[in-house]
């Protein structure tokens, strides 16, 4: 075994000893790593979310129930200059029935996600839509994932009874941040809406894409130093996977390993992280999503969107699962969490 090696794996003991390293210590670990190290990593990532969560796995179903954006991102099939994107939106009825139809199938989190188009689902619209999920299924959560909103709009979406949010920081590096976005998009702007919601008590969800164009080792030190510091109760973390109608269409896609080391590294760091194996993992591998699990993720979001919009919210090519129907979605998890020795449980699975 090689030095290189083994100074990681003493950096990764030390991690799960003290919680934290130093960014020479990240960019050692970014910069020396071999599948040795990710093996051990992940070994050790499983054996904590074993000890924490034992083999059950929690589902969140996932309603995208708009794929209508203002925003631009480089990377993302739904940006609003992508003009071959059949664009979506669904009423409040049908987001209804998507989490009625999931509740049977065991979902107790829903989780509704969707481009940035508040001129139609304005906050006071979306804060109806939260309190009727919240009546006809009280003993579910429910996660908003609709891009930055301002303290008011967030506030009165906790009142309505919204209880997570999700808003990947995307990278922690503001130089990155803007090679991913156009000027009027702004890290602090992306990184102050975390710190609100955070600050109204939303559990709270950041994360990054892994090997995004012009990502470097410094990059994902500053997030991994970003996580430790702002201490998320989830952490989304996928590929990067191109888009054919996007000015990234010709960048390569990320790291399958590096993605599950990534998990791995987080779920040794935040040990009761809510930690899911993403869509996009699953995509860039038939078994990402197994592997995401063995590697320390304990969450998994499977589709509840209507079958005849799927194909339209692609944030990527290739995404899985758009084929489906949310019963296949929801037996084909269970299935594979079952071949890995893990089982699907039926609960809202907080952050505790
Ligand atoms: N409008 C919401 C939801 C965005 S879509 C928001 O702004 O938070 C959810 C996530 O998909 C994004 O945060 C991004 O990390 C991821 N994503 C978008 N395009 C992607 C791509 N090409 N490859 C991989 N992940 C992508």
């Amino acid at each position: 075994m090689n030095t290189m090696s083994e100074k990681v794996k003493s950096l990764i003991d030390k991690l799960a000893a003290e919680k934290s390293l130093s960014k020479e210590e990240w960019l050692a670990v970014f910069g020396g790593w071999d599948e040795d190290d990710r093996a051990y990593a992940a070994g050790k990532a499983r054996e904590i979310s074993l000890g924490v969560f034992g083999n059950k796995v929690y589902i969140r179903g996932i309603v995208e129930f708009s794929n209508v954006c203002k925003n631009d991102c480089y990377y993302c099939g739904i940006r609003c200059s992508n003009t071959n994107a059949q664009r979506y939106r669904l009423s409040d009825g049908e987001i209804l029935e998507c989490c009625a139809e999931g509740y049977e199938y065991g979902f107790r989190t829903f989780v509704l996600q969707s481009g940035e188009d508040y001129a139609v689902y304005h906050p006071e619209r979306m804060a109806g839509i939260v309190r009727s999920i919240k009546k006809a299924h009280p003993d579910c959560a429910v996660t908003l994932s609709l891009g930055e909103l301002e303290r008011d709009a967030l506030k009165l979406l906790k009142d309505a009874g919204a209880d997570r949010y999700l808003l990947r920081h995307e990278t922690a590096n503001k130089e990155h941040y803007s090679k991913l976005h156009p000027e009027n998009m702004s890290f602090a702007h992306r990184m102050g809406c975390l710190r609100t919601l955070k600050e109204l008590g939303y559990q709270t969800g950041a994360g990054m894409m892994v090997g995004s164009p012009y990502q470097t080792d410094e990059c994902l030190a500053d997030d991994m130093l970003f996580i430790e510091e702002f201490g998320p109760q989830m952490i989304g973390i996928g590929p990067f996977l191109p888009h054919k109608d996007t000015p990234f269409r010709d960048k390569p896609k990320g790291s399958y390993e590096l993605t599950l080391f990534l998990l791995s590294l987080c779920r040794i760091m935040l040990p009761r992280v809510l930690l899911p194996a993403t869509t996009a993992l699953g995509t860039i591998r038939p078994d990402g999503r197994e592997q995401g699990i063995l590697s320390g993720a304990n969450v998994i979001m499977p589709n509840l969107s209507p079958t005849a919009v799927r194909k339209k919210y692609m944030l990527y090519d290739g995404k899985i699962c758009t084929e489906d129907s949310s019963d296949e979605c929801r037996n084909c998890i269970s299935a594979r969490m079952k071949r890995i020795g893990y089982e699907v449980v039926v609960a809202r699975g907080d952050y505790v």
